[in-house]
C-alpha cells in the first residue's frame, strides 16, 4: 500500500483524500489542517488522522473536541508520499520539509511548473512520471486543455490552437471572491498564461490563449479552437472523444446547453460532490469547418477535473504501475468514474 499524506484538506485536497481512500493499492495516513473549519469536522466523519500545521491552534481544535493525531511533520514522517494541497503559492514554501522528509512530494496548479521540474498530466505523460520524486499536477485548465489537445494531436494531428477560457469567479463555498457583476478580463494582456502552461506537458504544441472571469462558480467553460494537419470529419473526432477515458460527450439529446444543467445532471447521476472528473464536451458544438478547422465548446469541473490525475501521479511515482492506460483504468473503476 502506497501510504499518502494530504498537506491541506481544502477544495482538492479533501476530494483527493476521498479519491485516493478509494484505490485498492493507497491509504490515507493523514490530512492536515491550519484551523477546526467545517473540513476538519468532515476529516473527523471520514476517519482521517488529523494533523495541524501550527501546534500552538491545537487548543482550538480541542475545544471544538476534534482530535489532533500530531504536527504536520509527524504526519510527514508516516507517509511514503505528500500531496500539497495547500493555497496556491504556500505550497512551494513547502518543498525543503519534504526534502528534509525524503519522501516524494505532488504540487498542485497553483504552483509554478519550477517547485517540481516536472508537469504531469496522465493521458499525456504518465510515463515520465514513474519513479520520480517531485511532481506537479497542472491546474483546472490546464488538464482540460491537455486532455483534448493530445487526443485529437495524437489521432490526427494539431498545428496551431487557439483557446479562450471563460473562468469560474469563485469555487461554489468561496464566499470572499468575486466578480459578484462584471466581466473580468484576467489578464487583460493577450496572450494568458495558459498556453505556456500547456506546453509544460505538451512542449510541441503551438498554443495562443486568452482568458476572462465572470460571475459564476459551477465550471470553466473553454472556446476550443484546433488547426488539424489533415482533413478529418465530425465523426472522427465524436469517436476520439467517445474512446477516451477522460473525455465526456455532453449529448444533445439531453437537452443540455449550459453549466448549471451539466451540474445538475451530475448531483443527479448521485455523483459524490457531483464531482465532473471528465471533461465536458458539448456534443452538438463539435464542428470541422473547411475540413481542417475544429471547433469545439468544453466545460471544465475545476474542483474534480485534477483529482483523478493526482490518483495516477501517485501510482506513476510509487512506481509498480508502468503503464498508463492501467492506471487511469484503475483509478477511474475506484472512484466511479464513466465518462458522460
Ligand atoms: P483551498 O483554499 O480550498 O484549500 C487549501 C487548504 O490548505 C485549506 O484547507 C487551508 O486551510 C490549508 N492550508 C493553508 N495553509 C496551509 C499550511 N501552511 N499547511 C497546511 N495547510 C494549509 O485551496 P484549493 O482550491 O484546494 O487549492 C489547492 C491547490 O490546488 C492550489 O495549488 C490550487 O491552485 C490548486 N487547484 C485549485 C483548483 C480549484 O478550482 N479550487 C483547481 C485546480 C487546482
Amino acid at each position: 500500500m502506497i501510504r499518502v499524506a494530504i498537506n491541506g484538506y481544502g477544495t482538492i485536497g479533501k476530494r483527493v483524500a476521498d479519491a485516493v481512500a478509494a484505490q485498492p493499492d493507497m491509504e490515507i495516513v493523514g490530512v492536515s489542517k491550519t484551523r477546526p473549519s467545517a473540513e476538519a469536522f468532515v476529516a473527523a466523519k471520514r476517519e482521517y488522522p488529523l494533523y495541524i500545521a501550527d501546534l500552538g491552534r491545537k487548543e482550538a481544535f480541542d475545544k471544538a473536541g476534534l482530535a489532533v493525531a500530531g504536527s504536520v511533520d509527524d504526519m510527514l514522517a508516516k507517509c511514503d508520499l505528500v500531496v500539497d494541497a495547500t493555497p496556491g503559492g504556500v505550497g512551494a514554501k513547502n518543498r525543503a520539509i519534504y526534502e528534509r522528509h525524503n519522501i516524494k512530494a505532488i504540487w498542485e496548479g497553483g504552483e509554478k511548473h519550477e517547485v517540481a521540474g516536472f508537469s504531469f498530466n496522465s493521458s499525456c505523460n504518465y510515463e515520465g512520471a514513474i519513479g520520480r520524486q517531485f511532481v506537479r499536477v497542472v491546474s483546472c485548465n490546464t488538464t482540460g486543455l491537455c486532455r483534448i489537445i493530445n487526443a485529437i494531436d495524437q489521432n490526427i494531428g494539431v498545428s496551431q490552437v487557439r483557446a479562450t477560457m471563460v473562468r469560474r469567479g469563485s469555487d461554489p463555498g468561496g464566499i470572499k471572491k468575486g466578480p459578484v457583476d462584471a466581466v473580468v478580463l484576467n489578464p487583460v494582456t493577450i496572450p494568458s498564461h495558459h498556453g505556456p502552461d500547456v506546453n509544460t506537458v505538451l512542449p510541441d504544441i503551438d498554443i495562443v490563449t486568452l482568458a476572462m472571469i465572470v460571475p459564476t462558480t459551477f465550471m470553466h467553460m473553454h472556446v476550443l479552437q484546433m488547426n488539424l494537419k489533415r482533413e478529418a470529419d465530425r465523426e472522427e473526432i465524436l469517436k476520439i472523444i467517445e474512446e477516451h477515458p477522460r473525455l465526456g460527450l455532453v449529448r444533445g439529446s439531453t437537452g443540455i446547453t449550459s453549466t448549471a444543467e451539466i451540474k445538475e445532471y451530475a448531483s443527479d447521476l448521485l455523483r459524490p460532490r457531483s464531482d465532473l472528473w471528465e471533461n465536458c464536451i458539448f456534443e452538438e458544438s463539435v464542428a470541422v469547418i473547411n475540413g481542417t478547422e475544429l471547433f469545439m465548446f468544453q466545460a471544465i469541473h475545476q474542483e474534480a477535473d485534477v483529482v483523478a490525475e493526482t490518483v495516477d501521479a501517485i501510482r506513476a511515482m510509487a512506481g509498480d504501475v508502468k503503464d498508463g492506460a492501467t492506471s487511469i483504468a484503475m483509478t477511474n473503476k475506484a472512484i466511479g468514474l464513466s465518462p458522460l
